[in-house]
Order: C-alpha cells, then structure tokens, then sequence
C-alpha cells in the first residue's frame, strides 16, 4: 500500500527567487535534472533545506546533494559554470556522508570573488529525487534564508518484497538499496548497463517515481542515484525473469565496486587568464608531444563558432525526419571513418560514436522535445547539452572523456541537420592548425595534404586525438599556453613535436636547419630501411635486438617487414579496446597465433599480459574508480586480484608456445610475491594444456621498487624489460600526461639512468637479458647511453626499427660505456642531454617517430 507524508523544504540563501524557465542555462531550465527553484542570493552561506545524509559533494565545493530519511534527494547548485573555478571562493562546511539537520550551514561562498569570474551566482535548489511538489504562498519573491518554500508529497516506498513480482506486463525485482558509496556513477553504471544489453527484454531501472532505460549509460546517470537510494529493476520478454535475477545480484554486488569506496571528483582544470598577450616573435612556446615531427608552415586558427538554430520546428513529423536523415548521414561518416582507420588503438573510437548516435535516452529526451513543437536541432543538442553536463559534473576523467564524444558527436549531428560544412575542410596550404581543442572526427577528417601538424591548449598526450595524430602521422603538441590562440592567422611557425615547441615566427635560419634536416632525414631513412635485414651490432661487435613494440597484427606485420628483431612489447590491452565485452577464449587464441606465426620461431614474441588501470580503463574489465590510479589497482595487480583474468590469458597466449619463441611478461611488478604468483597461475595453466616447456617468464622493469631490487627478482626471471615511461613518472613523481610537467618528465634524468644501471647490472650478475620498451628506446638521443649501460634489446615504435638498428651499427660499444659511466654521475636530465648532443652519438635530432 502507498502512504504519503508531506516533506517541507526551506530557503537554503536569502535573496530574490527566480522561476527554472528563466535561468540562462537550458541544464536547469530544461528541468532534466528536477524540477525546483533557483535564488539569486544576497547571502553568502548555503544552508540545508531539509535533513538527510550529504554525497555528491563536489571537490570544487560549488554542488552537493541531501538525501532525507524517506528518500527525497535534493541538488544544490551555486552559481552557473562555477565548477570551472576550480574551488575558487567555496568553503565546504560538510563533508561526504555526514548527516545534517534543517537549517545547517552547508558551503561558505565568497559572493564578490565568484560574482567576479563565473558566469552567474543564481544558486539552484532542485528536487532530483522527482516528488512533486507545492510553493508555499509569498508576499514577494524575497526570500530568507531558513523560511520554507516548498511543500512535497512524498509517496512512501513499496513495501520491500522478497521476491520478484509481475505488475502488468513487466516483471519487478525487489527493492534493492544501493551499496556504491556514491550510487550508481560512470563504472558501475557502465557495468550494469552492459550486463543489461545482454538480454532480449526490455530492461528499466527505477528510482522513486523516475525511471531508466536500463541500457543505457546516459540513462543511469540521469537518475542522479547515491548511496543506499531504494532501486528496482523492471523487465518485460523472454528472459525477463532470467534478467531480474542476473541484475538484481550484480547491483547488490555494487556492479564491480566494493561498497565502501568513495569515488573522487577528477581535478578540475582552471582557466588561463582571459587577456593573454600575443605571442612576439621568436617566441618559443612550450607543449606537450602528442605526436612528434617537425614542420614550418603557417598558423590556421580553428575556433568553433557557436552555431544558431532555431527553437519552434516546422512540425513533429518534419523535425523528426530532419533528425533521422541527420543520424543516418552522420552513422554512415563514422562508418567510413571506422573503416579508413580500422587497424590500431583508434579504430574503437568510431563505434563508441557510433554507439552514441543510437543511445536510447538521447533519442527519447530529443523525441519528446520534437513532440513539444521544438526544432530538431534544438531538441538534439538539448539533449546532448543536458547529458554532456552531467558527464562534466561526474568529477570522473574517464567519463568527463567520454562528454567530450558526446559533444563531438552532438555537433556532427547538428551540423548535418543545419547542413553545414566543416570549417577545417576548406583549408590552405602548409597549415598548422591551433586551436582550443580539437575534437576526433576533426582530426580523423583532416586533410593531411593541406595540414602539417597541429597545436591544442587542451588535450593531453594519450587522447584520441593523439592518437589519431600518430595514425595519421600529423606532428601534434598539446597542453600550449591560452595565449597561443591569440597568433595571427598566417603567422609562420615551426612546429617541433619532438622537443616540445612551437617557434613563432623562426629566424630563416631556423627554418632551412629543418629543411635541410629533413632532407638528410628522408635520404637516411630510405638508406636505412633498404638496410634493415642487417643485424644491429655496434663497430665493435656487441649486438643489440632490437625489436618491435606493438599493439595490432597489422604492427606486427609492419615491424617484421622492417626488419625487427621479434617483438620486445605486445601490449595486449590494446588488442580488444574497442568492446564493451571481453573477446571469447577462440577469438584470443586466433589472435595471439596469428601473431606468433608473424613474427616466426626464429624470434622472440614477449606477450604483456593486460596492463589495465591507470590510464587505460579497458569497458570490459570494470573497475573502481580511484583517487589515483596510476598508484592504484594496475597491471599485474589487478590481475591478481582478479586471477581468472590471468588464468584466462594465459591459456590464451599459451596456445601459440609453438609458433614462436614465446616470452610472457607482467606489467607494474613491485613485490616478489606477485611474480612468484604469476608463476605458479602460469605452470597450473601450462601443466593443465599438456605444456611440458614453458614460455619464458619475465617483468617489466617500471616501478622504482623492483628496479632496486632487481638483484633480488633476477634469480626467478628470465628477463627484464623496463618500461622508461612509468619508470620516470613513478621515479619522478611527475604524471605522465601532465601538460605542464611534461618538460621536466623526462627519461634522461640520471635518476632514471641510474635505475636502469641498477637494473642491467643485476641481470647480468645472473645470466638474464635486459631489454627496454618504454619510449627511451626509442629515441634516437638515448640509444648511445642504452647501450652504453648495457641493455640486449631496445624494443622502439614500428617506424623507427630500421633507423635504431642503422644507429646501431654506427656506435663503439666501448665509447657508448664511458659516455654512459660520464652521464651517470650528472646532475639533471638536461646536462645529460647536452652531454649527449655534444657526443654527436645522436644519429639526428629530429627523428620521426
Ligand atoms: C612503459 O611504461 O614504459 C611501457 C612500455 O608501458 P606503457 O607505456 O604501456 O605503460
Ligand atoms: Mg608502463
């Protein structure tokens, strides 16, 4: 039976009450999120409107969320865009979880400072749990803060069943409180909504009065669920029972997240100032490589104009015409997309997009606007808008991410419907495009003719973006200074990826050196790669492997045609990226040997087994979310916590141990126990295959621990391999990815020298090989001191195996070793560089790779 009680909520500020409609930011006015009030507030302390338990609480301090005894979830909202403040002008009176009573002081804000750099102070009060609700009569729209506004109905839950009943058509689980500390955010809901795609039924979620389509992402989210929120599952077709009992389970389980975890907000990033100078002359500005090369050509702007559209449509069945064509023209663009880059890491990209384009939630939202007498553009990116916001206010990366898909996608769609052309497809010549940030379908349709390379004030090294520049082989720097898109257009720059700058209008001496190390480049790498069968073994004999690091068959296909010595790195993560489900036992199989067929019994194939977490979340191995997870649950420990995971690859891999010279190795080891764990999950796995040899068994060298004590994992390894890459952000304590720490991240500090010192010698104490895969390998600069220091084997990206190799035959080995004794002893990373320029070992400094 359903009872209703009559909940009171009070003013949270004093000042002038607004109505919803009139606020400027269709999030809010559009009432996606609840309906409610907003206050332009002449107080400054936001106080409670009613008593219930805090979450939501946003680290920058502008948000958070009540939740009452009997359910009703309030959002309170300060200000318009104030997340981008980064904190600024918030002080936090409560924390996450805490239980507060009516009238009790929740934020602290300084009114003057925000007022000075947000958009809007109007402060928004929204019921989310969706009670429907009365205002208390006013004389005026002046409020106190503490007098009572609103008047809700609250309807008490069902009463908590035992098991599942049917109601109507839809079967309905029992009542389910949610264990995730903050309810169902972006992994969980992840989780549930792909276990949910499994099944034929009609699937929803509900909350209260409000439900979801239970597979979709964006839907979950939208219920705006935290801890202990009362759920329950509806489903209708064939195997909606089969589906309530699955599912019911996965939520009480908390959907792959232990139930006491908080999840973090990501920090937020701050914006530069707004009256930036124009770069002079001369000037160098400083980025982040996303994809190296150099290049001169001249500076195109890329500054996304807002485009109009109108509200009112021309009629339902019009409007909705106008979105189908749209959604039909842009599935067939990211199809062909899809397919242009169909081999490596980016080709998943264009199916999440896709996938977007048939979001269920997105289609009913902008459904029912069309159905209201909107336009279909309007009522598409309000959709899109709405959703985007609240992937942004998740305070999770991964998901703030995927807002950028989701805007990309919502404007490609928009433009389709405005029948509008891509301002960066009308380009000219020699162009280095600078913008904000681009986005992956601008940068997957860029015309590489015209287009040299490009610069982004946002954008880091691992995204999309980056990626793609790579595939398309684009130099590409990002995280610039604001003040970049403040150049002229046609200013003439050079863009050196590789070192980080872009050199605003260069001397002309600056320019030929380029030129005409481009030249000398182009001629030695044709030299190099008819070269590239030969053995790399220095003047004086010593020889180095030097072997492919790769992601994909069609890199390994590509590194043994150039000559690669076997593969030092497969980074089996990247082999499935692209799917919300793990890839069945035959499928591995089928890859792993066809692999191990390509490289051939004459070489080594080292398999990684997956290295998820950190920064690269895989959608079919749902995870926690961490407050830092390149220090939190990655590599091999995560597979160990999920050891079927291993066992699974293992057998795997194991099914090619006769095609090839079969290596395994485990990323981010830092304690024996791992390694001996490994081992033993390995020989069960070998031992139930019938396997009598087994495959050799190593680890990557990245975790300063293990590097120290390498004399101590060298007795139970067959090899290392170190992974400079997160051996210098771990030795340095500097992220990997961070835009302004990326100078000083570097592999050449003598830190991290001295680690792979450490390393090699300790190997070698013990008869074992040492290779390094990280991107140091790589680099033309380094190879001197690698071998210098005595690695076996640099394992370097596909393009660049002939060269390293060619580079290789040109150095002394006994020269190589006093040059890297002299490095060891210095003081930072660029008196080791110099010192390595000044040996003129370097084959050349502006080596693509
Ligand atoms: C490394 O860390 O250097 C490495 C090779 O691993 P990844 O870049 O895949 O983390
Ligand atoms: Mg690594």
């Amino acid at each position: 039976m359903v009872t209703s009680q009559q909940v009171e909520l009070l003013a949270p500020l004093s000042g002038v009450l607004i109505a919803l409609e009139q606020v400027p930011d269709p999030v809010f006015s559009s009432r996606l999120m609840g309906d409610g009030l907003c206050i332009d507030p002449t107080s400054q302390v936001l106080c409670a409107p009613l008593a219930g338990v805090i979450s939501n609480l946003q680290k920058t301090g502008h948000a958070l969320s009540i939740t009452s005894a009997n359910g009703v979830q309030v959002l309170l909202h300060i200000g318009l865009d104030t997340v981008n403040l980064g904190g600024r002008g918030f002080t936090a009176l409560v924390e996450e979880g805490q239980q507060v009573v009516a009238g009790q002081a929740l934020i602290e804000f300084d009114a003057d400072a925000i007022a000075q750099q947000a958009r809007s102070l109007l402060t928004l009060m929204l019921v989310v749990s969706g009670e429907r609700f009365t205002p208390w009569s006013h004389a005026c729209d002046l409020v106190d803060c503490g007098q009572p506004l609103l008047r809700l109905e609250v309807e008490q839950p069902q009463v908590v069943v035992q098991e599942a009943t049917l109601q109507g058509e839809a079967l309905f689980s029992v009542a389910i409180a949610l264990p995730n500390r903050n309810g169902l955010h972006a992994r969980p809901a992840t989780v549930f909504a792909q276990a949910a795609k499994g099944f034929a039924a009609m699937i929803e979620l509900h909350k209260q009065e409000r439900r979801a389509n239970a597979k979709s992402l964006v839907a979950i989210l939208t219920l705006q669920t935290t801890y202990a929120d009362v759920v329950q599952i509806s489903a209708s077709g064939e195997d909606a029972e089969q589906a309530i009992g699955v599912l019911s389970e996965l939520l009480l389980a908390g959907c792959g997240e232990a139930p006491t975890l908080l999840a973090q907000p990501a920090p937020s990033s701050m914006g530069e100032p707004v009256a930036a100078p124009t770069p002079i002359d001369g000037t160098l500005l400083r980025g982040v490589c996303a994809s190296s090369g150099a290049v001169y050509g001249h500076v195109v702007q890329i500054a996304e104009q807002p485009l109009d559209y109108p509200q009112a449509g021309a009629g339902e069945a019009f409007e909705k015409a106008q979105l189908q064509g749209a959604l039909l023209a842009a599935d067939k663009a990211l199809d062909t997309l899809g397919r242009e880059f169909s081999q490596g890491p980016q080709a998943h990209i264009f199916s999440a997009h896709r996938e977007l384009l048939q979001d269920p939630s997105l289609l009913d939202y902008a459904s029912a606007l069309m159905a209201s007498g909107h336009s279909a553009a309007y009522a598409w990116m309000h959709a899109i808008e709405a959703n985007e916001y609240l992937f942004r206010q998740g305070g999770n990366a991964f998901l703030a991410e995927r807002a950028q898909d989701l805007a990309d996608v919502g404007l490609r769609v928009l433009k389709l419907i405005l029948r509008i052309e891509d301002a960066i497809q009308t380009l000219p010549d020699n162009a280095i495009l600078i913008a904000d940030q681009l986005n992956p379908s601008q940068t997957a349709g860029l015309d590489t003719t015209k287009v040299l390379g490009f610069v982004t004030v946002g954008g880091g090294a691992t995204s999309h973006v980056a990626i793609l520049a790579r595939a398309l082989g684009l130099p590409a720097l990002c995280g610039l200074p604001q003040h970049v898109l403040n150049l002229a257009n046609g200013t003439p720059v050079l863009l050196d990826a590789q070192q980080g700058i872009l050199h605003v209008r260069p001397s002309e001496a600056a320019v030929e050196a380029l030129t005409r190390q481009r030249e000398q480049l182009h001629v030695r790498q044709a030299c190099d790669v008819a070269q590239a069968a030969q053995p790399a073994q220095t003047r004086d004999g010593r020889h180095i492997d030097v072997s492919a690091n790769i992601a994909s068959m069609d890199d390994a296909e590509r590194g043994m045609a150039m000559g690669a010595d076997g593969v030092g790195l497969l980074r089996s993560e990247f082999l499935y990226l692209g799917r919300s489900h793990a890839p069945d036992h035959d499928e591995q199989v089928a890859t792993y040997r066809a692999i191990a067929r390509t490289v051939g019994a004459e070489y080594n194939l080292v398999v990684r087994t997956l290295d998820v977490g950190g920064d690269k979340p895989l959608p079919y191995v749902p995870m926690e979310s961490e407050a830092n997870p390149f220090l939190g649950m990655r590599g091999i420990r995560l597979c160990l916590q999920r050891p079927e995971l291993l066992r699974e690859q293992f057998s795997t891999i194991l099914a090619s141990h006769e095609l090839t010279r079969l290596h395994i190795m485990l990323p981010m080891v830092t304690e024996l126990s791992e390694l001996r764990l490994a081992r033993q999950l390995l020989e069960e796995q070998a031992q139930r295959l019938g396997i009598q040899r087994l495959p050799k068994l190593g680890i990557m060298i990245e975790v300063p621990a293990a590097a120290l004590m390498a004399d101590v994992f060298a007795p139970e390894v067959d090899f290392f391999s170190i992974g400079t890459n997160d051996l210098t952000q771990y030795t340095l304590a500097m992220d990997r990815d961070h835009p302004r720490l990326a100078s000083q991240a570097d592999s050449f500090h003598p830190a991290v020298l001295r680690l792979i010192a450490t390393t090699v010698n300790a190997a070698h104490a013990h008869g074992k090989w040492v290779g390094v895969c990280g991107a140091l390998a790589s680099e033309s600069l380094a190879v001197p001191v690698l071998v210098g220091l005595g690695v076996d084997e640099l394992s370097v990206s596909v393009p660049l195996i002939a060269t390293i190799k060619a580079q290789v035959r040109e150095l002394e080995f006994s020269t190589c070793q006093t040059l890297a004794q002299q490095v060891l002893a210095l003081d930072s990373a660029a008196q080791v560089r110099a010192t390595l320029q000044n040996s003129q070992l370097a084959y050349s400094c502006v080596l693509e790779n």
